[in-house]
């Protein structure tokens, strides 16, 4: 089985959900040539070595993300390639590239895999992902070519000292998959939202202030008074799984046992029920300060301020007093 990993990666060097994913590809795949990753930019050689092959794509055009054009430029790779496998970390890139090349190339997608296995028998990739909130573990075989699917970060671990020995591939495609004219998947306004997000939640597993939102919210709009709340403490955003399963805003900001785990000085949770998967995430925060409505929430006895009332009434109210007192730059 060949895979093609699509790759993030920052000035130095690749991402660790990008290293982490290719070594487990190249590991289920049993050869470290087994697995190509996939390096989009503007550069033609970024400079550094991958434990396994790294295939480059050059155009001025990929100098800043644009999932529409990303997505081309992958589903064009994909034809030339020929994987029988395309893997992309569930990050903001990853859930706004993969579903938008999969669209084009007429293939399936399984998001949010937390494991991937070989099918013993038919020898094709299983995508294997928590379902229905969790409570099942669901194997997807899926018989169309090639199989593509996201997959959480730290689902397999990132070794520590890799071996930079992999080669480097410069792939040339036609120019009209760089053209916009040519745009078959338009950005949409999801994607556009994610892009956003990236800077959003950066930083947030060291922030000392840590706002985060959960289904109590009711809508997304609830986070837009989570994100002014933040900005006006110097804080980052986070969420419940609650909240990012309903769609209200990306993986990324969920903390949590399967999301990340924040240390902050300053917890603010919002229509949060506290489930132990959500304290698991913020465990060692120091203030930890709770607004909900039903004050038998377990949230509000592992909180050392508990607010009882509805968000969208007390969380104006924080923000006045703070202007009142003083607070805002
Ligand atoms: C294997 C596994 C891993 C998991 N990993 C995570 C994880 O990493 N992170 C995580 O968060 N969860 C995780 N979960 C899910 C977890 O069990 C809960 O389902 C989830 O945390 C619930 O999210 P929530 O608190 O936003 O929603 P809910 O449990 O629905 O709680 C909403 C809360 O909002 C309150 N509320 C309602 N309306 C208002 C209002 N208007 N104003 C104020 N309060 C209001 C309600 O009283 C309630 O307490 C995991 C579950 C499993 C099985």
């Amino acid at each position: 089985m060949r895979f093609l990993v699509l790759g993030e990666f920052t000035d130095t060097g690749p991402r660790e959900a990008t290293l982490e994913l290719a070594l487990a590809a190249a590991r289920l795949a049993g050869d470290p040539l087994a697995c190509a990753v996939l390096h989009l930019g503007e550069t033609a050689d970024p400079g550094w070595r991958l434990p396994v092959p790294l295939v480059t794509v050059t155009h001025p055009a990929l100098a800043r993300f644009e999932a529409g054009l990303f997505a081309r430029v992958l589903a064009a790779c994909v034809g030339t390639l020929d994987p029988d496998a395309v893997l992309a970390s569930a990050t903001t890139t990853g859930r706004a590239v993969l579903p938008a090349a999969a669209a084009l190339l007429r293939c399936g997608l399984t998001a949010d895999c937390t494991d991937l296995a070989l099918d013993p028998e038919a020898g094709g990739l299983l995508q294997i992902r928590p379902a229905f909130g969790g409570s099942v573990v669901a194997t997807i075989a899926s018989s169309v070519r090639p199989r593509m699917a996201t997959v959480r970060p730290r689902s397999f671990p990132c070794p520590a000292g890799w071996l930079a020995t992999g080669s480097v591939r410069r792939l040339t495609l036609p120019a009209d998959v760089f053209d916009p004219r040519g745009v078959v998947v338009t950005q949409s306004a999801a994607c556009a939202r994610a892009e956003e997000e990236v800077a959003d939640f950066a930083g947030l597993e060291t922030a000392e202030v840590v706002i985060a939102g959960g289904r109590g919210l009711r809508r997304a709009a609830g986070f837009d008074l989570l994100r002014t709340l933040a900005a006006r403490l110097g804080g980052r955003v986070a969420a419940s799984r609650g909240a990012v399963e309903a769609g209200w805003i990306g993986h990324e900001h969920q903390v949590g046992l399967s999301g990340r785990v924040v240390s902050p000085r300053l917890y603010v949770a919002v229509g949060i029920s506290g489930a132990v998967q959500h304290l698991a995430g913020m465990r060692t925060a120091g203030t930890v300060v709770a607004i909900n409505r039903d004050p038998r929430a377990p949230i509000m006895q592992a909180a050392d301020l508990a607010l009882v009332g509805d968000a969208w009434e007390l969380v104006p109210r924080i923000l006045e007093r703070l202007e009142r007192a003083g607070r805002f730059p």
